[in-house]
């Protein structure tokens, strides 16, 4: 006689197994306050004759209102994690669900779309565009999400205001500084009201004080109720951050929590 078959199988959704997990889950679903839930991501990459495996195989639970320091030597496989998370790129194999959500199973469209209401991306180089002001800037995402003008100029002005940039509204990115740059970049992350933030390396191109001032931000932002994934090197902020995680060779080497 045949097993019945399970509502899920595991060997699909390993949420539900036990032996890979740690606990069973509800109908095999993330729980309501997870806001990313990894099992298994794998990812490589070609290198002439020889495969660089980034990430193999990362079970990885963030929940939301947490400040998460993604930590380790480069190389490790940090920013591959978080394009990943960010849906800017995609494993090769393993399961990822964000707010529930099965990632694997959208096409690029509806993935597309998810990013642009879900995440906000804040990178190392900053990534604004040149020609546009501070203004125009913060208000690209709302023009993707259909905004109307009137509403993406209040907003913008608003994720503006947030950072302490309202003077810099008609200033391009050449007339502002690194710092400044980066406060208009992470406005532009936060004006779509993200349910997560994503920032890699942020402060790696700024000096010392000025790199203190964004982490500053990031830490309001985090007292005010964002979720935060931040890759740093630096150790202060993963003892801000309440939770760290540490990359060694495309593995979880640590994840410590502040108790
Ligand atoms: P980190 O951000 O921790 O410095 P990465 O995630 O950028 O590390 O890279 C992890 C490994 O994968 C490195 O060995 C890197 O060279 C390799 N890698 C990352 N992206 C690519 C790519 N697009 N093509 C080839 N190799 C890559
Ligand atoms: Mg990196």
């Amino acid at each position: 006689m045949n097993a019945p078959t399970p509502a899920v199988n595991p060997a699909v959704n390993p949420a539900m197994n036990p032996a890979r997990n740690g606990e069973l889950r509800p109908g095999g679903q993330p729980l309501a306050d997870e806001v990313i839930v990894t099992r298994g991501l794998t990812r490589s990459f070609p290198m002439g004759d020889t495969v660089i495996r980034a990430l193999q195989g990362l079970d990885v639970t963030i929940c939301r209102g947490e400040y998460v320091a993604i930590m380790g030597p480069s190389g490790s496989g940090k920013s591959t994690l978080m394009n990943i998370i960010g849906c800017l790129d995609r494993p090769d194999s393993g399961q990822y669900w964000l707010n529930g959500t099965p990632v694997a199973e959208l096409g690029d469209g509806a993935l597309a779309a998810l990013r642009n209401r879900e995440i906000g991306f804040v990178f190392q180089t900053f990534n604004l565009l040149a020609r546009a002001d501070a203004l125009h800037n913060v208000e690209l995402p709302l023009i993707y999400a259909g905004i109307s003008r009137r509403e993406r100029s209040e907003r913008a002005r608003l994720a503006l205001e947030r950072v302490g940039l309202s003077d810099r509204l008609r200033h391009r990115p050449s007339e502002l500084s690194g710092g400044q740059r980066q406060r208009v970049a992470v406005a532009r992350a936060l004006v779509t009201r993200p349910s997560l933030l994503l920032a890699d390396e942020p402060t790696g191109n700024l000096d010392s004080a000025t790199a203190a001032d964004i982490l500053a931000l990031f830490a309001e932002l985090h007292a005010a109720g964002n979720t935060i994934v931040l890759v740093t090197h630096d150790a202060g902020v993963a003892e801000h951050a309440g939770r760290a995680i540490r990359l060694r060779d495309g593995r979880i080497e640590s994840d410590t929590r502040k108790t």
